[in-house]
């Protein structure tokens, strides 16, 4: 017999852990399943400075508070269980299963997050968190003044390299190609600004970084010019690397709806997937919008879109509309 609960939540990360903090207040009993420790990918910076209220505060502090508060309030965590498949059962139940476990819910909260996509070059590993960044949202104030360079060629890479030029006294982005395939209106801004007198704002085409190198910090990004093999290093204080991100989603193929990048599919208002009782949360889905803030917003959707589900299973059908709106607005 498996262990029956109204919610189970797949990760346990922001968006995770601010469903289970809603679920579990609700008196719904929550399971939250995670297959290393608990914080997902916040864990991995000492500073956050873009979270409302808090000024600022180390990941692993933000991520024990959560857990913290998420388990006075009932939840069970399990660490260390990856859920490898999920099944929906005949009597409208959800099993999930993870190694030899499996657990039961009449709905499940999906937020396995997405980790960056890396360039694997040398030094990249070495200097993440310390000079080698993959948000500019979120660490550009950290290279105010500094020399930095950007990596990437679509729509996030030109929106968040414009955005460092706010800060850095100079940007540099490489693309790969002799094109950015970012939207046109994205591309004209961008060459708009590198074309402004005494621009911070430097673009090199047909460039790829090839090593990040340094003593301690980074000091250089090694670039060649794929066209004609030239080599140099290039002076910076840091880079950031844009080239998309991977959602954790494969054991999802074949149960919920996926993009061909891997990200769930779901109606972006409600947070449903196409399968009743199925909701998606996070950086996993898609039109996330890769933040730690929207990741807690996207649980919090969730948890109160369940409570719908549970008083009327036959919503799950029902097309976005204004229903759910008190007043209107
Ligand atoms: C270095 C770094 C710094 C960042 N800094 C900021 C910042 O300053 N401000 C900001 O707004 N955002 C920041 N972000 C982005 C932010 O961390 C993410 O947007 C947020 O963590 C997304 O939350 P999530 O819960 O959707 O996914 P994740 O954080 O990715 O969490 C998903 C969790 O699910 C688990 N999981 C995956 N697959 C399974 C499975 N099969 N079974 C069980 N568990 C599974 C994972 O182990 C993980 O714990 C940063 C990200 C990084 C990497």
């Amino acid at each position: 017999m498996s262990e029956k609960y109204d919610c189970i939540i797949v990760g346990a990360g922001p968006a995770g852990l601010a469903a289970a903090l809603y679920t579990a207040r609700d008196r719904f009993k929550t399971l939250l399943l995670e297959k290393f420790m608990p914080g997902g990918q916040i864990i991995n910076t000492d500073r956050i400075e873009n979270y409302p209220a808090i000024e600022r505060i180390d990941g692993a502090g933000l991520v024990a508070q959560m857990q913290k508060q998420v388990e006075s309030f009932g939840a069970e965590l399990k660490t260390g269980c990856e859920v490898s498949k999920l099944e929906k059962l005949k009597d409208g139940n959800i099993a999930v299963y993870c190694d030899k476990d499996k657990f039961t819910a009449r709905v499940v909260i999906l937020a396995p997050g997405s980790i960056y996509r890396k360039l694997g070059v040398p030094g990249e590993e070495e200097f993440a968190g310390s000079g080698v960044s993959y948000c500019g949202t979120c660490d550009a104030p950290f290279f105010k003044d500094k020399s930095v360079v950007s990596v990437g060629g679509g729509n996030t890479a030109i929106e968040e390299t414009l955005h460092l030029t706010k800060y850095a006294a100079k940007v540099t982005i490489i693309h790969r190609r002799d094109e950015f395939r970012a939207s046109r209106v994205l591309v004209e801004e961008l060459s708009a600004k590198a074309n402004e007198p005494n621009s911070n704002l430097i673009i090199k085409y047909s460039t790829i970084a090839t090593a990040i190198e340094g003593k301690g910090k980074v000091q250089s990004v090694k670039l060649k010019n794929v066209k004609t093999n030239e080599e140099e290093y290039y002076p910076c204080d840091g880079v950031f690397i844009f080239i998309g991100m991977v959602p954790n989603t494969g054991f999802l193929k074949g149960f919920v709806e996926l993009t061909d990048r891997g990200f769930i599919k779901c109606d972006c208002a409600y947070l449903r997937t196409k399968v009743p009782g199925v909701f998606v949360a996070g950086d996993c889905r898609i039109g996330a919008a890769m933040q730690l803030a929207t990741a807690v917003g996207d649980g919090v959707v969730a948890a109160m879109m369940l409570k719908q589900y549970f008083r009327d299973p036959n919503w799950w059908n029902e097309p976005v509309s204004d229903i759910l709106q008190p007043g209107g607005w």
